[in-house]
């Protein structure tokens, strides 16, 4: 049997990774991961018990202990904890602000390396997040580093009413020493100002299936 195809989409927050990836997940039958969901239901659970986010050490030893595991619900993979996936909770002003904190722990990174390199079990998939294509995935030829001006970037979060500070999270998800947000070797980037989506995961997807012929 042939290796699974994935597809790997980093950018900054709010470049439209999430839309397009389920788009193409969508389009193509391939199971949809969003990394991001990951880390940020780690940071929810983190601050339900009430460890302090900014501690790497207490970070590490709760993610250390963490029974959560992953599940294919409907195409989509998510980390499952105690029977529950946290939906809205981790896309809380709290959650938001205190996940780039929780991503940058390097024991944290390693556990969910290895988890969404296993996500490989669910066949075929479209991958979202900031070091996809540069550490989880190095291999795909299938990389697309996606990017908007920062503005377009803040003026879509705010238009979704979500409070979110983009830049703070951006500077610490880029100057991190952990594998840190950057355009992959081989990728794609993909500047999607004024596209729509459906004409961006055209354009993605038409550049996969010229590198599969
Ligand atoms: O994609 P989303 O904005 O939901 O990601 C939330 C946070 O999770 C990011 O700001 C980043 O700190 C972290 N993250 C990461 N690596 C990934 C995906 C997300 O560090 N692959």
């Amino acid at each position: 049997m042939s290796e699974p195809i994935v597809i790997a989409i980093d950018g900054p927050s709010a470049s439209g990774k999430s839309t397009n990836a389920k788009i193409i997940a969508a389009a193509l039958s391939y199971a949809y991961v969003d990394t991001g969901a990951m880390y940020r239901t780690l940071a929810w659970h983190a601050l339900r018990q009430g460890v302090d986010t900014t501690d790497a050490e207490a970070i590490a030893a709760l993610c250390h202990d963490w029974p959560a595991g992953l599940v294919n619900c409907e195409g989509s993979i998510w980390l499952e904890v105690d029977g529950y996936f946290p939906e809205t909770e981790i896309r809380t002003k709290e959650t938001s602000a205190a996940v780039s904190h929780v991503a940058a722990v390097s024991f944290v990174r390693d556990w969910m390396k290895e988890r969404q390199r296993s996500c490989v079990q669910f066949g075929n998939l479209v991958m979202e997040g900031r070091d996809i294509g540069s550490n989880i995935f190095p291999e795909t030829p299938h990389k697309f580093y996606m990017d908007a001006a920062a503005a377009v970037r803040q003026a879509r979060r705010d238009a979704d009413g979500v409070q979110d500070n983009l830049a703070a999270r951006d500077e610490r998800d880029s100057t991190r020493a952990a594998s840190p947000l950057k355009v992959a070797k081989g990728a794609t980037i993909i500047n999607n100002a004024g596209e729509t989506p459906e004409e961006t995961s055209a354009r993605i997807m038409d550049l996969v299936r010229a590198a599969r012929d």
